[in-house]
Formats: structure tokens, sequence, C-alpha cells
């Protein structure tokens, strides 16, 4: 599922292509992706808006209109959006294409989505704060994501730190693959009580974090099954995991085989050597 580097790879392919351009036509073709709007009356809405923005909050991407509306748009499991000089430089015939947006110079943003979860949601200018107050925290590559902000986000709970990580609410953009990667590169077990780990720990898992989910950004993301760029390429960071899909192979540091768990509800890879419970 797309996370946070993910979805800046989108973010950052997007941006130039959309910022300035006006929607001319909207084509959506699956019901579950506006509900429970009707996806012609919105379709009808974004007809006519001009792009001012292409942003990111957590794993949200937030296209921002001229007009203070904005479409927010989440990939869930297996969402994709791909830009091209032409929707007729796609077969006509896919299965899982979504949505498809017209620009005003002629090209297209197509949605495709296998196991239709994502989400587009078209909101008033003060109805996006709120929305987003409720469901995403801190953002962990602002500068303003300090070693105390993640202390805060982990002071006082009981469950294991990886669940803690994993909760948009608290912390923005970590799913599975990245909370793992960052685990790892912090030497912290997964299923360590959040609120336990002293104050060193903390300083390396902020560390971890950032660098975890840089590592994914410079490398486009990672493509395990669904997930490609807006050209269509896939992401090299699967090439890289530390731990992440590597059970039984040698830990980069200790050479030790990645043990597979679960953890928060989740399969979890790690270093039973380096990140001791
Ligand atoms: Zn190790």
């Amino acid at each position: 599922m797309p996370e946070l580097p993910e979805v800046e790879t989108v973010r950052t392919r997007l941006e130039p292509a959309l910022v300035g351009r006006r929607v001319q036509r909207v084509e959506i073709l699956d019901p579950r992706l506006t509900r429970p709007l009707d996806p012609a009356g919105v379709a009808v809405e974004l007809e006519g808006e001009r792009i001012a923005a292409v942003d990111r909050r957590g794993k949200y991407l937030v296209v921002r209109f001229e007009s203070g509306r904005v479409l927010l748009i989440h990939l869930r499991m297996t969402g994709n959006l791909l830009h091209r000089p032409s929707v007729a430089d796609l077969a006509a015939d896919d299965p899982h294409r979504r949505a498809v947006v017209s620009l005003d110079d002629g090209s297209d943003v197509v949605y495709r989505d296998v196991r239709r979860f994502g989400t587009w949601l078209l909101v008033e200018p003060e109805e996006l704060d709120p929305y987003l107050a409720e469901r995403v925290g801190f953002e962990p590559l602002e500068r303003g994501f300090t070693t105390r902000r993640l202390a805060e986000a982990l002071a006082g709970r009981s469950a294991p730190v990886k669940a803690a990580i994993l909760d948009q609410r608290r912390l923005a953009g970590v799913g599975n693959i990245y909370a793992d990667e960052a685990l790892w590169r912090a030497r912290i077990h997964p299923r360590r009580p959040a609120g336990e780990l002293a104050q060193d720990e903390v300083k390396a898992l902020h560390a971890g974090i950032r660098r975890a989910l840089k590592a994914g950004i410079e490398r486009q993301g990672a493509t395990l099954r669904d997930y490609r760029t807006p050209d269509g390429d896939s992401g090299r960071m699967q090439h890289e995991f530390k731990v992440y899909g590597r059970e039984g192979e040698p830990c980069n540091r200790c050479g030790t085989p990645i043990e597979k768990i679960r953890a928060a509800g989740r399969g979890t890879w790690y270093c039973p050597e380096c990140q001791r419970l």
C-alpha cells in the first residue's frame, strides 16, 4: 500500500503537470470512489476548476483549486495515478480504470485501482482543516517534527511501538513497510511498549523514521505489486529493504537471519540480534 514516500513521489511528479491547468472533463467510472456522493455530481463539480497546488498530508494527496475547494485523494491499497499526454495512449479495455480527468492542455490523469479501496473526496475550503485534523498527525519530514514531538506521540502508551508509529492520527504517512525499516535503523524491537522507550531510543527512532522515509523518496517509492509513478515506472526502494520481506536473509548489520513475527496485527520483519525485546 502506498505510504508517505510513494504518495510524495506521485505528488512531486504531478505538481508541475497539473498546476495552472483547468479541469475540462471528468469521468468517474466507479461509484465507490466518491461514495456516498453520486460520481456524476462530483464530476460536474470538478469540471471548470483550475488547479492551484498539489500538496500532500500524510498519505493524502491534496489537490487545491483556485476556488479554494480541495480534492482529497487517498490511494489506500492499490490506487494509482498516471499522467499521460493523452488517454488514447492507454489500453481502452483496462478493467481497473476508475476515473479519467482531462485537462485543458490535452493531457489526462487516469486513476487505476485494482482493489477499489481508494477514495476521492471534494471538500469546501472551510472543511479541509477539520477533516485532516481528525485523521492526520505530525508530518515526520517537516522541520517541526522534533524528537520531543515523537516523544509526545509515544508517551503513556502501552501499545507496541510499531502500533504507535502506524497510528496516522499521531504520526502521518508511516505504514507497514517504513515502520519496519525505521525500527531496524533505530535497533528497537517492534513489540516494545511505546511509552517505555528511553530518551536515546526515541532519538534513534526519530532519526530512523526520517532516514527510512527519505530513502524511499530518493528511490521513487517501493513497488511490490501495484504501485507505479505517474509515468508508469516502478519504484526502486524494494531492492533496498533492510528487513521488510527479508525473512531468513542475513541482517545487513550483523548477519543474523531476519525473522518474521506479528506485531500491531501486521506481518513484521526485524533482526532478533540488533532489535532485542
Ligand atoms: Zn542484525
